[in-house]
């Protein structure tokens, strides 16, 4: 049927290429052999973006009107007023409102829709959750998915109503042009469209949150409404119009908040010596990872996981302390620790609004948890990498798409084949 549209089919034609001319049909028996062994060479030609974390320079730097990559703390949400609510800000195993992790500033020069491109990534705290989410992503019918880790797209225009077509100055006096839709005042993650029945100041995105609050100070604050800090500073409370800091949020268990600074990969290329990872700067290998890792090691049953693992330790020593690694390019592909417990092109879904492929972006690593200085225990949070997946095509609409994530865990037990 494609065959008189011949402009649209040349097109597509170019970002097809490396796979098949072929029908979609096909595509399920042909792709499942990409999982084997051809990963490694098509990856060492991919140009890699690192994430690393820092402390931010000012209070301004992470704010909105920034456009920032930022890890822990509060999501600075791009579009500020239709932001997701109900169920997909929760858990859907627990029912927890989810925790921000993180978000990658990644506009796509392509089209005007994207010209501002912003990805955010939540997880619920339990480990618990995360390992049934593990169970739930090899189910291959994405709108029935029990998720824990959640993963959302907005993107705006150059021209919008709520940032300046002009860039940012990099500055304190940089303002965005709109309040945005009010926060929760426990977590400051999702929206606060529930209120405090007694003091009607007090806003909630969750029961759950007011009642933390109402337990872990608001009881008081309550009856003084001038005590509380939504009452005597209205700009923080409503993400400011003139908002020049961040909100002030109740809940002192939002993980700490870093700056996410990119360097592209190849740069560390002539840094290695061959030392495996034993260079100054690796305080990560020597401590978490490498703990954490040797125990797995021993869980490995086939030659298969222990040299994947090898490869990506000696791919991951040229800057040990990269919490993300980014690569939104035709036919890219996440790193992956372990051998078993990969997804199949079958696994990823279609994207749930245009019905097109979702493409690998991105990949979280658990250096992250070091940074945010949760504990090694057995029931703590862990991971070995979080794979996300975006709409190919990127498309359009308003407010905040859900994407998809892959969650690779330590251990290969967890895999049905
Ligand atoms: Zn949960
Ligand atoms: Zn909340
Ligand atoms: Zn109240
Ligand atoms: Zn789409």
């Amino acid at each position: 049927m494609d065959i008189d549209g011949e402009g649209d089919s040349m097109d597509e034609l170019k970002s097809l290429r490396i796979t098949t001319l072929d029908d979609d049909d096909e595509d399920i028996t042909v792709d499942e052999d990409d999982n084997d062994e051809d990963d490694e060479e098509e990856e060492e030609e991919e140009a890699v973006i690192l994430g690393f974390v820092e402390k931010p320079e000012h209070n301004w730097s992470l704010l909105r009107q920034q456009f920032p990559s930022k890890t822990g703390g509060v999501p600075a949400w791009l579009d500020p007023e239709n932001l997701p609510s109900g169920m997909p800000c929760v858990c859907d195993i627990c029912g927890e409102p989810l925790q921000f992790l993180l978000q990658v500033y990644a506009p796509l020069v392509e089209k005007d829709s994207t010209f501002h491109r912003t990805l955010f990534v939540f997880m619920c705290l339990s480990m618990k959750c995360l390992l049934r989410d593990q169970h739930e992503q090899w189910k291959r019918h994405p709108d029935k998915q029990s998720r824990s880790v959640k993963v959302f797209r907005c993107q705006l225009p150059r021209t919008n109503p709520y940032y300046s077509s002009k860039p940012p100055e990099g500055n304190a006096t940089d303002r965005p042009l709109t309040p945005g839709a009010p926060l929760c005042n426990w977590c400051g993650t999702w929206k606060g469209d529930k209120f405090c029945s007694s003091c009607k100041v007090a806003r909630y995105c969750s029961q759950k949150h007011q009642v933390m609050h109402w337990r872990l100070g608001h009881k008081l604050e309550c009856q003084e409404p001038s005590l509380s800090p939504q009452a005597s500073d209205s700009s923080t409370c409503h993400g400011g119009i003139g908002q020049s800091r961040a909100p002030i949020v109740a809940s002192k268990s939002l993980w700490p908040e870093y700056e996410m600074k990119n360097e592209h990969e190849s740069e560390y290329d002539t840094e290695m010596s061959g030392d495996e990872g034993h260079t100054d700067n690796s305080l990560i290998t020597s401590n978490r990872v490498d703990d954490g890792m040797k125990s797995l090691m021993d869980n490995f049953e086939g030659d298969g996981d222990k040299k994947s693992w090898a490869s990506f330790q000696e791919r991951i020593a040229k800057a040990p302390e990269q919490v993300l690694r980014y690569c939104r390019s035709a036919g890219s592909k996440p790193l992956w620790p372990i051998l078993g417990g990969r997804p199949c092109k079958a696994d990823i879904p279609l994207c749930s609004y245009c019905g097109g492929r979702l493409c690998f972006e991105f990949q979280i690593l658990p250096q992250l948890l070091y940074f945010f200085g949760v504990k090694n225990d057995a029931d703590s949070l862990d991971w070995a990498t979080i794979a996300v997946y975006t709409c190919e095509a990127s498309c359009e609409g308003v407010g905040y798409k859900h994407e998809f994530a892959w969650v690779q865990l330590g251990t290969s037990i967890n895999c049905p084949s």
